[in-house]
């Protein structure tokens, strides 16, 4: 048992109640949630998600934190949003669109890395339509039919859906046949539509995204969640997010993992108008949602966010996976994160294993595909 919550079980502490909810998996209310976020009590939370991570692990793969070997593909940058706080769109003129060519080009270099999963995502550009990714993924998953295409925020299917003037089902189906094997979580951003509104966040609203991701499950695909700090929420917006998304699992049960997301601002101009997360409070969410996301069965410390350092101490605070490799991310670094471009298998072993962790390289979908540190054991 951890130090922390030995004494907390031992004294009158305001988390008392909440401790003893979660040694015994009692699920933690709206209201339990808050005072989690109202506590500074950091090392009480930390435990708390690290005991209930471990549990859920079993003993066998408690000390185990997953990564994955994979790139991200970004083939246009053009969207018809206008969203205050992304730095990645750009107005026509400073946009780009790949060809197939160049797309192939770029899964070619990273492949000779050994990548299992290209996690594809992009701005809403009418020139790049579900033809133009269909015709992609056809040709990726001809060339590398080994490779997870994990590809399409809500955000992306709803437009395709307005764009061609199909049900969300149909073009779901046309993508899964042209090779989608999983979706990511991002464009969830905060569901509070106040936030929203302030942000002139127009796509898809909490209903939306949760439908998408519903119909998603109901197809037999995986998914995950992210939630985006830093755009004025607050701790009510963050667990009312939390119960949108845990509600939701109940239902469909899809989700595979859950990543809390920073806003860098560089490009913006909503910095003077928001409050940026703090680490302790990167850290907290990361707790947080370990506690409370009682049903999903993994939090990502995403590193190019939170930065290598944080990540590892966030292994220690309830998450479990520190995502991939990364070949060619540009979303984060559009928007100013200092954190390098990539990091190699052996990087990312080095960082899990020096925090006191097992490294686990893992596939989209959490099989482990190699454990422990002998990066020669692969091409990576
Ligand atoms: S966040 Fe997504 S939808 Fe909004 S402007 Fe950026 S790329 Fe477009």
């Amino acid at each position: 048992m951890y130090l922390a919550i030995e004494d907390a079980l031992n004294s009158k502490h305001p988390l008392k109640n909440i401790v003893e909810k979660v040694l015994h998996n009692i699920r933690l209310s709206v209201s339990d949630g808050i005072h989690l976020y109202e506590s500074n009590d950091l090392a009480l939370l930390g435990s708390l998600a690290q005991f209930v991570r471990e549990q859920k692990a079993g003993s066998k793969y408690a000390k185990y934190v997953y990564y994955i070997n994979n790139m991200h593909l970004n083939p246009t940058n053009y969207c018809v949003e206008t969203c205050r706080f992304c730095s990645y769109a750009n107005i026509k003129t400073k946009s780009y669109t790949w060809t197939i060519e160049q797309v192939l080009t770029k899964v070619k270099a990273a492949s000779e890395f050994g990548i299992t999963e290209i996690h594809m995502v992009g701005g809403l550009n009418p020139d790049c339509d579900l033809n133009y990714f269909t015709d992609i993924m056809k040709v990726i998953k001809n060339e590398y039919p080994n490779i997870h295409l994990k590809a399409f925020t809500a955000v992306e299917i709803e437009y395709f859906a307005k764009l061609h003037k199909l049900s969300y089902e149909t073009v779901l189906t046309r993508l899964i046949e042209a090779g989608l094997g999983s979706m990511p979580g991002g464009g969830a951003e905060i569901f509070n539509e106040t936030v929203r509104q302030k942000m002139k966040v127009k796509k898809t609203p909490a209903v939306t995204w949760l439908k998408i991701h519903d119909i998603a499950h109901k197809l037999g695909l995986k998914s995950n969640a992210t939630m985006l700090t830093g755009i004025g929420e607050n701790i009510e917006h963050k667990i009312e997010h939390l119960n949108y998304l845990r509600n939701q699992q109940d239902k469909s049960g899809g989700f595979l993992c859950f990543i809390p997301l920073k806003c860098y601002y560089e490009g913006t101009d909503i910095k003077d108008e928001v409050t940026e997360p703090t680490g302790y409070d990167l850290l907290k969410d990361i707790a947080i949602s370990r506690l409370f996301l009682d049903n999903f069965p993994h939090i990502k410390a995403y590193w190019v966010q939170l930065g290598e350092k944080i990540a590892q101490i966030a292994i220690n605070f309830g998450a479990d996976d520190i995502d991939g490799t990364i070949f060619e991310e540009r979303i984060t670094h559009a928007a100013g994160t200092k954190t390098p471009l990539n990091l190699a298998c052996k990087e990312m072993e080095e960082l899990i294993s020096t925090a006191g962790f097992i490294p686990c390289q893992r596939d989209t979908l959490y099989n482990q595909v190699k454990i422990g540190q002998d990066s020669l054991l692969l091409n990576c």
